[in-house]
């Protein structure tokens, strides 16, 4: 039996009501759904089929700079946890903790890895003794839980997955290279593959990890206005290699400490990615991380058996080279698959109805944009794999264009506070690097400075106190 196209489209508000937009996208793209647990989701199929991309393409470019994966456990001591002082106020209130087994009541407490600086390290004490041991470029691909008070499907999340780098360096220099590299690998895939431009650079002190010496950071810019932490690489100095004991004979046969770093990003991207792209009508998938590229909707009745061994050939064909789905269900009429496939964003779909067959064409038809073409049938691997490419540069170049027009200079207060409150996006400031100027900004405007950029200088006096100012920030209020 048909189903009336007009009703799936009606059952997703308008993208202008963000938050009722991006929940009902989400779950009726089938990326997600809430647990029966508070706080957590579960990751459905489709929405797991991006993950897989994600990870892959992000797990060959680590492999490919020489990192290697391992796996580490998912409890971790109280005791081990204190070690670094920092580390453990700051990652204190979120914390889950064990205190059963069976019918034990443990001695000591584990925690639920919040993150596994603590574990790892541990390793790393018993592992490395000489310089000839270093440097250890590891990762680990797992999840980890961090008590939130309020949670959003895929952006905020009690449990979620990620990896976890944790590198180990001869020298400070080479950390620093590591941070920098992994800042590079994750700037090129957010961009390049997801096709999200971000703002790069360092966090201030205040908002840096806690135990580290610095972090680098990625931003990118939500529809609403607000900047989300898309990624994170840490210079962790020697903090945990002095707190946990790890120590090398170097060269020189002197002992000494070795300089780490750690780095992550997670399945909150996901969420950036659908908030980002999406439409009106649902979802828009980047075709770089699309688990369907292409999705071939036959047109056609009972008595056309040839359209649909025609579209069956062209799924055989196109698959070697494309992520393919083939819609052949009879219960649903073409327009009803249109929607669907529109609203669960697959970039590119292919139309062929019995006039095309006659023809020897087809209809592409892009997810964004007006391209819809015939092609003829021999061209169809050519122009399928360039309209994906047209529409992976459309975008990033719309989601460029956004973040571009949404910064702002700001040189007073109230000028942050207007650009929080009515033009919605990043105020960039100078500041003089004093705390007291920094919170007074983030009072005043609820906003928090997101980042120091790398690669911009300027000078001039700060936008609170007016005193010389050196340091250039972005700030915007935060997911
Ligand atoms: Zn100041």
């Amino acid at each position: 039996m048909a189903v009336e196209k007009q009703e799936y489209v009606k059952a997703i508000p308008p993208k202008e009501n963000l938050s009722e937009w991006y929940t009902a996208v989400v779950l009726k793209a089938e990326l997600a759904d809430y647990a029966p647990v508070r706080g957590c989701m579960v990751i459905r199929p489709y929405g797991y089929a991006i993950w897989e991309l994600m990870q892959q393409e992000l797990d060959r470019r680590f492999k490919e700079t020489g990192h290697k994966n391992a796996y580490f456990p998912l409890f971790i001591p109280e005791s081990l946890l204190q070690k670094e002082a920092e580390h453990v106020a700051g990652f204190a209130p979120q914390v889950a903790w064990v205190t059963q087994g069976g019918q034990e009541t443990l001695t000591e407490r584990l925690a639920v890895r919040p993150t596994s600086e603590a574990i790892i390290c541990t390793m790393y004490a018993k592992w490395i003794q000489s310089y000839r041991d270093l440097p250890v470029l590891l990762l680990q691909w797992n999840n980890v839980v961090r008590w939130e008070r309020s949670t959003r499907l895929f952006l905020r999340t009690m449990e979620f997955l990620w990896h976890e780098g944790h590198t180990v360096h001869r020298t400070a220099e080479e950390a620093d290279q590591e941070a920098r590299l992994i800042l590079r690998i994750y700037q090129e895939f957010i961009e390049g593959w997801l096709a999200i431009p971000v703002l790069v650079g360092k966090k201030t002190d205040s908002e840096k990890f806690a135990g580290a010496d610095y972090t680098y950071t990625l931003e990118v810019l939500m529809p609403d206005g607000q900047a989300l932490q898309a990624g994170t690489s840490h210079f962790l100095g020697q903090n945990f290699s002095k707190a946990f004991g790890i120590k090398f004979l170097d060269r020189d046969n002197q002992e000494k400490y070795p300089w780490q770093t750690s780095w992550a990003v997670t399945t909150r991207l996901i969420g950036a990615l659908i908030m980002i792209h999406g439409d009106d009508r649902g979802l828009v998938l980047p075709p770089k991380v699309a688990p369907y590229q292409v999705v071939i909707v036959p047109i056609f009745y009972e008595d056309q058996q040839n359209v649909l061994e025609k579209a069956r050939e062209l799924a055989q064909r196109l698959a070697g080279r494309f992520r393919v789905h083939l819609d052949d269900r009879p219960e649903y009429t073409p327009g009803w698959k249109f929607n669907d496939w529109e609203m669960r964003g697959v970039p590119v779909r292919l139309e062929v109805g019995p006039r095309d067959v006659a023809k020897g064409q087809v209809v592409l038809v892009p997810r964004v944009g007006n391209g819809k073409v015939s092609v003829p049938e021999a061209e169809v691997e050519v122009q399928v794999g360039r309209m994906l490419d047209e529409v992976q540069a459309q975008l990033f170049k719309r989601a460029k264009a956004f973040l571009d027009s949404r910064i702002f200079p700001a040189s007073t207060v109230e000028e942050v506070e207007e650009i929080m409150t009515v033009k919605k996006g990043f105020a960039k400031v100078l500041w003089c690097g004093k705390l007291v100027c920094e919170e007074t900004l983030r009072d005043r405007t609820g906003a928090s400075p997101r980042v120091i950029p790398l690669d911009e200088s300027e000078t001039g006096s700060c936008v609170v106190c007016g005193q010389p100012a050196g340091i250039l920030v972005y700030y915007a209020r935060a997911y």
